[in-house]
């Protein structure tokens, strides 16, 4: 198995919404096929990736470095000893001649390539990711389904409480039963606000999220976190900078309740840190390393053992991202769950078309790979890159 060619193409996700920080008006995504010389039921296997939400199309990295990266190497030296692509010789290969240390947008082409190269494996298998995952990884069968919240709860323009309750609303009405409110983006009693309406609609405080996207110092995220406190809330996200690990202790001496932090940590040594100096209790807080921002399945296995070591669970992951590479990890790694924008990011965000969310959980689709072909609106780029 080799790899012929690789193409990349750079996509609008742009929503309407904003969050603490940043807003989703400009906001784009690489998608890549990875070709290979290998046919299954007489089809060319081309294996796709694309980059998570809430970063930006690699298109310069992907095109300048990794492809040439990829494309240069030795095919043996790609492989495994079955012949067949091996993703920690193409990690490493990708890798070559980069620096330890600054992880971050390349942390992210390599995690498309990355997603491709499982794509493409499964699909040689003629069998679903999330299976293959499990079995080259050694554990039971995947889960059928995985444990899956809504995040949204977005600053509406019109600042009405009645437009944020009818969008929570409409996640409950697709069979979510959790939900993740942004906050930090108004005042604190605004924010409370928005929140006791939310945990109105939704009927329970312990299925409410709420997310301050890295927003406050330590002292305005203690004195958020003080009044959320009583509230019982699933989760307090963000509070702080992701790297800022001090404060994030800081706010953890003060917090009772579950924090949830780890989307904007993109490998194994910092999340290594995060665990030695953030403070973070386990069995309480929650870890939201996304793979497909963190260099991809690879560095992301890396990840979960070097957490194992120092106490951490598989069921202590809920990963950001809400896309379909992460739902396979989900169901072979057992994790505690995944997260989904229900409505943005489309077309890449989302699970196939066929998998409805019920009660809070949603199933990946029986098709092979990761499961791209299986939603209706990806086709036409898809195709776009590659079509026989
Ligand atoms: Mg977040």
């Amino acid at each position: 198995m080799q790899i012929t060619e690789v193409r990349e193409a750079s996509h609008y996700i742009a929503s309407p919404m904003r969050n603490a920080v940043i807003d989703f008006s400009q906001m784009t995504v690489s998608l890549v096929a990875l070709i290979t010389d290998v046919r299954v039921h007489g089809k060319r296997v081309v294996g796709f990736g694309f980059n998570s939400n809430g970063r930006y199309a690699q298109s310069g990295l992907l095109r300048e470095r990794f492809f040439p990266r990829l494309l240069a190497a030795a095919p043996d030296s790609l492989s495994d000893a079955a012949g067949e692509l091996d993703p920690w010789r193409i990690h490493q290969a990708l890798l070559e001649n980069e620096k330890p240390g600054g992880h971050g947008e390349r942390s992210v082409a390599v995690g498309i390539i990355d997603m491709a190269v499982w794509d493409a494996l499964a699909k040689a298998h003629d069998i679903p990711v999330a299976v293959y995952l499990a079995e080259r990884f050694g554990r039971e069968r995947p889960l059928d389904s995985v444990s899956v919240y809504a995040a949204g709860g977005y600053y509406h323009p019109d600042g009405d409480l009645t437009s944020l309750r009818r969008e929570i609303r409409s996640y409950l009405d697709l069979g979510y039963t959790r939900v993740k409110m942004k906050i930090g983006g108004a005042p604190l009693d605004e924010d409370l606000r928005r929140i006791e309406a939310v945990i109105q609609e939704v009927g329970e405080p312990g299925r409410v999220a709420v997310d301050a996207n890295g927003r406050f110092s330590a002292a305005e995220a203690i004195r958020y976190g003080e009044a959320l406190a009583p509230l019982d809330l699933a989760w307090y996200e963000e509070p702080v900078d992701p790297l800022d690990y001090a404060s994030l202790s800081d706010v953890a001496a003060s917090y009772p309740g579950p924090l949830a932090t780890g989307e904007n940590i993109f490998s194994t040594p910092d999340a290594l840190n995060l665990a030695r100096y953030g403070g973070l209790r386990v069995s309480t807080d929650i870890l939201q390393m996304d793979p497909a921002l963190s260099y991809g399945v690879v560095e992301y296995a890396r990840m979960l053992d070097a957490l194992r070591a120092c106490g951490w669970s598989e069921s202590d992951q809920i990963p950001h991202g809400g896309h379909q590479l992460n739902l396979a990890l989900g169901a072979a790694f057992r994790l505690g769950g995944i997260e989904s924008y229900p409505g943005v990011f489309e077309p890449f965000g989302g699970f196939a078309d066929d998998q409805a969310v019920e009660d809070g959980f949603v199933g990946w689709p029986e098709v092979p790979g990761v499961g791209l072909e299986a939603k209706a609106g990806l086709r036409p780029l898809l195709a776009e890159l590659w079509s026989e």
